[in-house]
């Protein structure tokens, strides 16, 4: 079978590769110069089961309502009042801040996170990866007892859907990562992953757009999709600004914030909204930096060491395709590094990054096929597309061939969208 995949990010290159391996013709479109050079780029890099619990949860609401307006809002909306895809996207998440639908997406996301983890694992080990990767865990920590107690509930949950957290007082958080003796006094606790990961995620989507492209697939950079080839309820393939018509069997939508600007013209409305968030990327300087990836819980913040460099990165802004750095966010993620971390690198010079995240209402991605016959969906991973990039990529695979795959896939798709809320 003939596969566009477009897309190759960390998604499109994943997904390029599992269908390579199956013996596809697969041709992937990119408008930039190379695999990984968008929201893959520079994320915080943690393979996180750790993270499955969704944005939208019981407690969110309030929080949301107390940052409004806040320039060093963990998560800022500036609501388009325009955009009534925006609007319908917002009742979504409202209606999913409850706690059975909390604990049904969360299942859901740990369904296809650990799935991942164990597919990333198997390519790297048949692959001889080298991305920089630890597998040391990653550790949560607080600060307030509060959510101390808040995150312990939903570790409880986690540990019920298959992933090992265990809680840990202040003293084991400094006996797993030596680093945080500066602020020991201040944690209230924390929550150890033992068998979660951290690797630089564009140093990953080149290997597999590499190893793909070894495989027979075909990749055209510097080419931007202008719309979806259609016939009827088929798609056909896709056109670009080069004036060419790419006609294909099957056509996977991996576009990540992207996806609905082409989707919906070729009438499938894809609930899916970019949030941005930034990174900071610094020389790691000796024992003061930590060697194990770390959450600081309550300032959404992530940090990642990738070789001798310490990557740190969180933040969210529903301000729609704009890429731009904003100086005063970026600036509080120095400020909570080195609030965390003092003496880990030299905060005065470090490289900042933006990116947008494609995030689902429910915080649960779209994988499968759609209603138009020959469109496929490996997009909408929201924070954890990197966490969900191999499982994602090899289960879409398995259903594009019609074969029996190695998870459920209910839930994942986008039927699960079919009415309002
Ligand atoms: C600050 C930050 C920190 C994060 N930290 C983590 C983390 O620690 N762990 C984790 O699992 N996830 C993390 N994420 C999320 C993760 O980075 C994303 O979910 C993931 O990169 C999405 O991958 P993608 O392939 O879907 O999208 P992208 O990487 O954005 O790929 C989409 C591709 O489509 C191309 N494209 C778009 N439109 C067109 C067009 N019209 N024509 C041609 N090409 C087009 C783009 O050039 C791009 O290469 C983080 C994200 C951010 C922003």
């Amino acid at each position: 079978m003939k596969v566009l995949v477009l897309g190759a990010g960390v998604i499109g290159a994943t997904t390029a590769y599992h269908l390579a391996e199956a013996g596809h013709q697969v041709v992937v479109l990119d408008r930039q110069s190379g695999a990984g050079l968008e929201t893959s780029f520079a994320n915080g890099g943690q393979i996180s089961p750790c993270h499955a619990e969704p944005w939208a949860n019981p407690g969110v609401l309030p929080k949301v309502l107390k940052w409004m307006g806040r320039e060093d809002a963990p998560l800022l909306f500036r609501w388009n009042r325009f955009d009534p895809a925006l609007w319908v996207w917002g009742l979504r998440f409202v209606s999913n801040c409850t706690t059975p639908r909390t604990v049904r997406n969360t299942e859901r996301t740990l369904r296809i996170a650990l799935y991942s983890r164990d597919c990333l694992r198997d390519l790297r080990q048949r692959l001889a990866l080298d991305y920089d990767q630890r597998t040391q865990g990653i550790l949560h920590v607080y600060r307030s007892a509060r959510e101390f107690d808040r995150g312990c509930r939903a570790a409880l949950l986690m540990n019920r859907f298959g992933l090992d957290r265990q809680i840990q007082d202040r003293d084991q958080c400094v006996a797993v990562e030596p680093a945080l003796a500066a602020v020991r006094h201040e944690l209230a606790g924390g929550i150890l992953t033992p068998g979660d990961e951290s690797g630089d995620a564009h140093k990953f989507t080149r290997a597999m757009a590499n190893h793909a492209a070894r495989l027979g697939a075909e990749f055209r950079f510097d080419t931007n999709v202008t719309h979806l080839l259609r016939d009827g309820d088929r798609v056909l393939g896709a056109a670009t600004d080069q004036g060419q018509q790419i006609m294909a069997d099957a056509v996977v939508l991996a576009l990540g914030s992207w996806s609905p600007l082409l989707s919906r013209p070729a009438g499938i409305p894809l609930p899916i909204v970019p949030a941005k968030g930034y990174s900071i990327t610094l020389t790691a300087d000796g024992p003061a930096a930590p060697t194990v990836s770390v959450t600081d819980d309550e300032h959404k913040m992530v940090y990642s060491r990738l070789g001798d460099r310490l990557r740190a990165a969180g933040t969210a802004e529903m301000a729609g395709h704009d890429p731009s750095l904003n100086e005063k966010r970026w600036r509080l993620i120095v400020e909570h590094a080195r609030a965390l971390f003092p003496g880990a690198g030299d905060f005065n010079h470090v490289e900042p990054w933006a990116g947008l995240r494609p995030v689902t209402p429910d915080s649960v991605p779209l994988i499968g096929k759609t209603r138009l016959r020959g469109l496929w969906l490996n997009t909408g991973h929201g924070t954890l597309g990197w966490t969900m990039a191999c499982g994602s990529a090899r289960l879409l695979a398995a259903l594009l061939a019609e074969k029996s795959p190695d998870i459920d896939p209910g839930g994942l798709g986008i039927e699960r969208f079919s009415g309002l809320l």
